[in-house]
């Protein structure tokens, strides 16, 4: 069985093929990082036109990887939501295109249940898990059950954790994004060095904006003073901080929902220090942690097609096909998909 993915819910183009819901035959991304770079973050506007751009090369390359044509697609899981909404409706708009001319049907996919599945790629998950979800729009605790049933227990009140990344990036010029600058830096750097606030916020909520005031805060008044800083620093302070507090609540949630798997998913799912950190402290409770590889941590139509299959064996009948009427929906939660 043959799944086409796509993803074009923010600034990655991407096109994959999937077989039987494992084995990804191809998995094409095309990033515009470094369109947007100049910006300091993505412009929505730019990301539309560049993914209407690229598309219909990208699904090419992706079918001649495969070795493959569109007569071997079975399904088409595209993602629909959340995501900047001009910037889905390129994929829903193209999935719709060959849904239409070949008579393929459509699974819409939840950006994030595509974050959480880009685990099952590649390890044996057992269920019930407790997935870390930590983007570039997204810092949440979800509860999956042995149904593929997901349940949010608790998010971020204010920035995600990938936002704050590149918040404190950009404060200290060092570009966007800002989490693989900041995640390489703080190994050079004191993590005792500058005082970052424990949020004060309980159950399963988060908070990053007073980690994130308190860099920018520490930045602008080094510069005021025309003093020099170290940038090493302040990015080890920051992520020792940031890995701390996600990997309490992570602990906090598997313990208290007795889960003894937890994923992590999502582009911050690559930071290095959160992987060995959360690793760590979860073997001292006999539970077991699974990240995704790099490549499938940031957007890619790789996790969207599994997140379609996963959709196909175990979704909600009503749910699980989309007709051309599919729209593109900028926020949703994801028991709502
Ligand atoms: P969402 O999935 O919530 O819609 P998104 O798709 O824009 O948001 P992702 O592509 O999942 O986000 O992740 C991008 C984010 O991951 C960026 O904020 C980036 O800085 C962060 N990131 C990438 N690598 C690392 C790393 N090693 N450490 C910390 N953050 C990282
Ligand atoms: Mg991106
Ligand atoms: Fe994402």
């Amino acid at each position: 069985m043959i799944i086409l993915g796509i993803e074009t819910s923010c600034d990655e183009t991407s096109i994959s093929v999937l077989k039987d819901g494992k084995e990804i035959l191809s998995n094409y991304i095309s990033s515009q990082i470094d369109i947007h770079k100049e910006y300091g973050g993505v412009v929505p506007e730019i990301a539309s036109r560049h993914h209407i751009k690229n598309i219909a090369t990208i699904m090419e390359v992706s079918l001649k990887e495969a070795g493959i044509t569109l007569d071997d697609v079975d399904y088409i899981a595209v993602t629909y939501a959340p995501g900047l909404i001009g910037a889905l409706l390129v994929g829903i708009s193209f999935a719709k295109g060959i849904a239409y001319g070949r008579g393929i049907p459509i699974i819409p996919v939840h950006h994030i249940k595509g974050h959480i599945y880009a685990n099952f790629l590649e390890h044996k998950v057992e269920l019930p898990a407790i997935a870390l979800v930590v983007s570039g729009g997204h810092t949440n605790i979800i509860h999956i059950d042995i149904n593929h049933k997901f349940t949010n227990l608790g998010g971020t009140l204010d920035d995600a954790v990938g936002e704050s990344y590149d918040k404190v990036s950009r404060v200290m010029g060092l570009g966007y994004p800002g989490g693989p600058v900041i995640d390489q830096l703080s190994y050079e750097g004191d993590p005792n060095n500058i005082y970052m606030p424990e949020p004060k916020v309980g159950g399963y909520e988060f908070s990053f904006s007073g980690v994130k005031t308190s860099v920018i805060n520490y930045v602008n008044k080094m510069n005021m003073k025309k003093e020099k800083y170290n940038p090493a620093d302040i990015a080890a302070s920051f992520q020792n901080r940031v890995v701390d507090i996600l990997c309490k609540k992570t602990i906090k949630a598997a313990l208290e929902k007795k889960v003894k798997n937890i994923v992590i998913a999502g582009g911050v799912a690559a930071n290095s220090l959160l992987r060995k950190e959360l690793l760590c402290r979860a073997k001292l409770e006999d539970i077991e942690v699974f990240y995704p590889s790099i490549k499938l941590c940031t957007d890619n139509a790789g996790m969207i097609a599994a997140a379609g299959y996963y959709k196909l064996v175990y979704g909600d009948s009503d749910k699980i096909f989309a007709d051309l009427k599919l729209n593109g929906i900028a926020n949703m939660e994801i028991e709502e998909d």
